[in-house]
């Protein structure tokens, strides 16, 4: 079965192609605010302006025509409303006019089955961290249970408005880690885990204030060393309660190889295996839309027409997963 997957809940629009299991195509397009943060209907009237030459460059890539295409899947939520129509949109008038199957599929649940499709992860504890999300995730009773997630500014996003502020490049987050690298001094920074649940607005507010009298170098190492320290106590007290033994890091934030030794030196000490996600399946995409659309497809059959309006709000575990059998 080849299903073509619609990505554009935020500053991605994206279309991957999946034939079965296989990644056929993945083709994105990112939206970058001209200054500050994402404006959402810029990036939707983005996402209108690229969705037809980023499908045709997915079907070259995938070298198939229109016709070979069994099934559409797109991200019905959650995300950005204006973002989230603009795909809905393109994908129902794709699956109507070439006369195929249509499935709505929840975004954060898509960073979770790719991951496991393509780590070989079989029931992790999954770690989701990206620009506009931080969730802490397990199955549990037939749902993806969020065990912790953020009260605030997720990863990403505080990353990137730290950035901003230090005068780094948009997307902060990578010039971060790049910076980190060079410091060597703690300075102490608000550290703030609720349960599981954690804040990093206070945290990111103090780093800034740094910036005045500290090195560059120092407060981003210092940033990213209580960040990820928060996240890698979310996630050891998730896997004691829901009782897995595998760790899946996924979502952009994920590419960052601090996050990734600190999740694996935890696993490693309680015999625990640690799973990371390809670069080009971690950050938003079509292809993980493809294959969750495959999934639900093969387990419950096709959405609707009329039950595929957006959903802004959608939660992990509002989902029924009917596929893990
Ligand atoms: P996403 O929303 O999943 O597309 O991921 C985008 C986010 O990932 C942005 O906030 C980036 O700053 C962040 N990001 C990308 N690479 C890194 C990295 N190496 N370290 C930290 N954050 C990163
Ligand atoms: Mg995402």
């Amino acid at each position: 079965m080849i299903c073509l997957g619609i990505e554009s809940t935020a500053h991605t629009f994206g279309i991957g192609i999946m034939d079965g299991e296989e990644v056929l195509a993945n083709v994105t397009d990112m939206y970058t605010p001209s200054e500050g943060g994402i404006h959402p209907r810029e990036a939707a009237e983005h996402h209108t302006e690229v969705c037809d030459e980023v499908l045709e460059e997915a079907l070259d890539e995938a070298d198939l025509d229109r016709e070979d295409i069994d099934l559409v899947a797109f991200s019905r939520g959650p995300g950005l409303p204006p973002c989230l129509r603009t795909g809905a949109v393109f994908a129902r008038s794709l699956a109507l006019s070439l006369d195929v199957p249509i499935v709505g599929v929840n975004h954060c649940i898509a960073h979770i089955e790719i991951g496991k499709l393509k780590s070989g992860a079989e029931d992790p504890v999954t770690l989701y961290v990206s620009g506009g999300n931080t969730q802490v995730i397990a199955l549990s009773a037939g749902k993806y249970r969020v065990f912790g997630e953020v009260l605030d500014t997720p990863v990403g996003n505080a990353l990137d408005k730290f950035g901003r502020e230090a005068g780094l490049e948009h997307p902060g987050g990578p010039k971060v880690e790049r910076n980190a690298e060079q410091g060597s001094k703690y300075i102490e920074l608000p550290y703030t885990v609720k349960g599981m649940d954690m804040s990093f607005s206070g945290l990111m507010t103090e780093a800034m204030r740094k910036l005045e009298d500290e090195k560059l170098e120092d407060v981003c190492y210092s940033l990213q060393e209580t960040m990820f320290a928060m996240l890698t106590e979310a996630v050891e007290r998730a896997m004691a309660h829901a009782g897995k033994d595998e760790v899946l890091l996924t979502g952009g934030v994920a590419a960052n190889k601090r996050l990734q030794g600190m999740l694996e030196t935890m696993c490693e000490e309680r015999g625990a295996s640690f799973y990371t996600v390809p670069h080009s399946l971690a950050g938003d995409n079509g292809a993980m839309m493809a294959w969750l659309g495959v999934l639900k497809y093969r387990s419950s059959g096709e959405d609707e027409l009329e039950d595929t309006d957006f959903i802004q709000n959608w939660r992990t575990d509002d989902v029924e997963v009917t596929w893990d059998k």
